[in-house]
């Protein structure tokens, strides 16, 4: 990780403003919103192998007493002021599930409805940006009603659904169901990755809600609840930043190649090549430089920080030269000839395949030889401290007593983690 930190990275390449900041609240800038844009996209399509999501946005108010009925009190919320004369009582909008559920009951639907906004909650601990904000976002919230029977197997789908978002992110991620927070969910998942110092930390939240929610809601039907938020742009930056910025996954990255010009590039071959792959769904972006190695270096570094996976140079020492440069590790091959989209996306897919690796290997060294992930039976998990069972569930050999009948445990010395 480079010296100046993930947030660091993350204003390097664009993504978000630097300081002054208000508490708890990032601004965000051009490139990071259009990297959270291609996050929720990428998000919804995956929903969409099984389902038809719509994603909607609500506005910054929320109503109060109808979040109390439900919620039962007014913890860690911003109330609008109740002697104001205006919208008194509403709340900054703390969350959708109130709102989503009755959308959805009064247009006769089930959902999934996902919603991509802020939400408001306050906190007076640390703020570092997006792992602990009181303004939110982008926060990802999808809400789908279900019949009994279909429940967990929905819950399934959606969890699928995460683990496939954070492996194209280079997160690895392993899911938990947990008892800890039985007062939301009668059944709990939460999606786990891994933080560079090997800690996990948990990137979405999966809910079948609790029944007393659910009752104090007014529905028959069950209610999947699926939440993320920037965190996961925070957790991808730490895990994929070096000396050079951030390494963005070819998902999310405003500039998947980065164009390195020289003063002899002929124009029109540059665009037919730039108008191809952009056709073929390829991002690139275009930038002039001299044609000395240093000026060169210099456009890559620039390249690198904006996290751009992959850097082509064009005419640097002779006219028609062709040089390709990878990331993490940087590596420099020169090609006979401009690569074509295929050969592009096979680079990206590199690249991305690298990110996930490295992912894992800090997963494996961290939460793997850490003891986090045990392997024991029933009677052996007393002795453990126990937070939840991996799914999807198999049988493992209890590493204790070795008996056939073990599961998977997520084991946590400090209870719960964020
Ligand atoms: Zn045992």
């Amino acid at each position: 990780m480079s010296g100046v930190g993930y947030s660091g990275a993350l204003q390097q390449a664009g993504f978000i403003m630097g300081p002054p900041r208000i508490k708890g609240t990032v601004v965000w800038s051009s490139a990071g919103l259009r990297a959270a844009r291609l996050l929720v996209e990428s998000f919804a399509s995956l929903v969409a192998q099984r389902h038809d999501p719509e994603v909607v946005e609500y506005g910054f108010l929320a109503d109060g007493p109808a979040y109390r009925a439900v919620f039962g009190g007014y913890e860690n919320v911003y109330e609008v002021a109740p002697e104001s004369a205006l919208r008194r009582g509403s709340l900054l909008r703390p969350d959708n599930l109130v709102t989503t559920v009755s959308r959805l009951r009064e247009a006769g639907a089930s959902g999934p409805h996902v919603v991509v906004g802020g939400l408001l909650r306050r906190f007076d601990g640390r703020t570092p940006p997006l792992f602990r904000d009181r303004h939110i976002w982008p926060a990802v919230q999808l809400t789908h009603r279900v019949a009994d029977n279909a429940a967990v197997d929905t819950l399934d789908f959606y969890r699928t659904v995460m683990e496939q978002l954070l492996a194209q992110m280079g997160l690895p991620a392993i899911t938990v169901r947990t008892p800890a927070l039985a007062e939301y969910g009668r059944v709990t998942y939460l999606v786990v990755s891994v933080l560079p110092n090997g800690r996990p930390t948990v990137l979405a939240t999966l809910y079948i809600l609790a029944d007393q929610l659910r009752q104090s809601l007014g529905d028959d039907l069950q209610i999947i609840d699926v939440g993320f938020t920037g965190k996961v742009l925070a957790a991808c930056a730490m895990l994929h930043s070096d000396g050079r910025g951030l390494m963005l996954p070819s998902l999310v990255a405003p500039v998947q190649v980065g164009v390195t010009l020289g003063p002899e590039t002929e124009q029109q071959r540059l665009k037919n090549w730039l108008g191809v792959l952009t056709e073929g769904g390829v991002r690139p972006q275009t930038r002039a430089a001299r044609g000395s190695p240093g000026a060169r270096n210099q456009a890559e570094q620039r390249w690198h920080a904006l996290g751009a996976p992959l850097v082509i140079g064009l005419d640097r020492t002779r006219h028609g030269e062709v040089i390709s440069a990878t990331r993490a590790p940087v590596t420099r091959a020169s090609l006979p000839e401009l690569p074509g989209t295929a050969a592009i996306r096979a680079d990206l897919a590199d690249h991305d395949a690298r990110l996930l690796y490295a992912g894992q290997s800090v997963m494996d060294q961290g939460i793997g030889k850490d003891g986090y992930v045990r392997a024991a039976c029933g009677t052996c998990a007393d002795k453990l401290s126990v937070f939840g069972t991996v799914v999807p569930e198999r049988l493992v050999t209890c590493e204790i007593c070795q008996a056939r009948t073990g599961s998977l445990l997520f084991v946590s010395e400090e209870g719960r983690f964020y």
